[in-house]
Parts: structure tokens; sequence; C-alpha cells
């Protein structure tokens, strides 16, 4: 004997409607929602104070550069993402308060997990980690970041880790001190001209 269906509840037709409205109303309630997402790049979020973004290499109050080209962050990188060739400084061409200087320094930003173990083995605080996080490109080469890129004009102010920032307020574990980079450099300049690396 063949199967007959069931007869249709009354009440089924309502069933759907109020589910139709129950799943409508989840979609209206958040019409009146502030959104949670933005319009990245027009509007940009201040990442954490302790977030880990792209490295940049310090200088000291003199404009001379901290690395000392020691090649100990390469070696702390379990990424193996850092390149440092270290050359002598002369008296006629100083860049680091010590006997050498970074001729090379690259980080390789397809390599790089932001774990921060070089910005640790660095003994003269010459490597910070910043809040630039815009490092998407279409392109293998952009994304090894030169000397060029990493060395800041002006030496980088810190702050005290524990200092409480109010709303609104830069974060961030430095910014760049612009009205320093003309002393800087005038200061500089007094242990002799720099040449940029061949
Ligand atoms: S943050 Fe980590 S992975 Fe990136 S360069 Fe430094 S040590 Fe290497
Ligand atoms: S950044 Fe620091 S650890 Fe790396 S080569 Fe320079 S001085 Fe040495």
């Amino acid at each position: 004997m063949p199967d007959t269906p069931a007869p249709e509840s009354p009440l089924g037709p309502l069933r759907a409607t109020a589910n139709i409205g129950r799943g409508l109303w989840v979609t209206l309630r958040h019409l009146w929602r502030r959104p949670i997402t933005i319009s990245y790049p027009e509007q940009r979020r201040e990442p954490f104070q302790r977030f880990k973004g792209r490295h940049v290499l310090d200088r000291h109050a003199d404009g001379l550069e901290k690395c000392i080209g020691c090649e100990l962050c390469a070696g702390a990188c379990p990424a193996d993402a850092i390149l440092v060739i270290g050359a002598p400084n002369t008296p006629e061409d100083r860049r680091s308060p010590g006997e050498r200087y970074a001729k090379v320094y690259e980080i390789n930003y397809l390599r790089c997990i932001f774990c921060g173990l070089c910005v640790e083995a660095c003994p003269t605080e010459a490597l910070v980690m910043s809040h630039a996080y815009d490092l998407a490109s279409d392109s293998r080469d952009s994304l090894i970041f030169t000397k060029d890129q990493l060395l800041v004009e002006a030496p980088l102010q810190r702050r005290p880790a524990d200092e409480d920032l109010a709303a609104g307020q830069e974060v961030g574990d430095f910014r760049i001190l612009k009205e320093g980079l003309a002393k800087a450099r005038a200061e500089a300049a007094a242990h002799g001209p720099r040449k940029e690396p061949a």
C-alpha cells in the first residue's frame, strides 16, 4: 500500500512566517548598531601599544646610527629574515660610535613573523618595531626592506613602558622627533662627512 503524505498542519505557514520574521529581526537589529568595520585605508585603527609592526633602525641623539653591524639580530631571527653585512668605520666616514656599522641591512618581510626576537637580541637598542602595518605588495622585491628604508632620519623618542596615554593621544613606543633632525645632522657632521653605502 503506497505511503500517503501526512496532512499539512494548519499552523505550518504561520510557523514559517514566524521563522522568516525571526531571521529578518537579526538583520534589522544590526541596522542601528555602530559598525565594527572601518573604511580602510581612508580610516585607520591605531594598533595596541605593544603591537609589533615593521622595523625601524634608530639613531643616537648626535645622529650616528645605533646599529653597529654585529649581526646578533640576524643570528636570533628564527625565520632567517635579516641580512647584515658590517664594515669598519673610518675617521673620514664614521656612521656609528663603534668600530663597525651595518653597510648592508635588509629585512625580508616575506619571511618575517614579527616575533620581535631580533629586537630583544640587539645590544644597542638600534632595532625597534613600529606600528606600521601596511606591508601588502604585489611585488616580492618590494618586501625586502633595505637600510635606506629602515633607518630613521631623526632619533626616536622613547616613552616609559608604564606611561598612561590619554584617549586620542598618539599611541606607540616612540615618535619621531622631526625637530631634532637638523640638530642631529649638524652634530653628526662634526664626526666627518657621511657617504652613502656603495
Ligand atoms: S621579528 Fe622575528 S622573524 Fe621578524 S626579523 Fe625579527 S626575529 Fe626575524
Ligand atoms: S640591529 Fe642591533 S643586533 Fe642587529 S646588527 Fe645592528 S646592532 Fe647588531
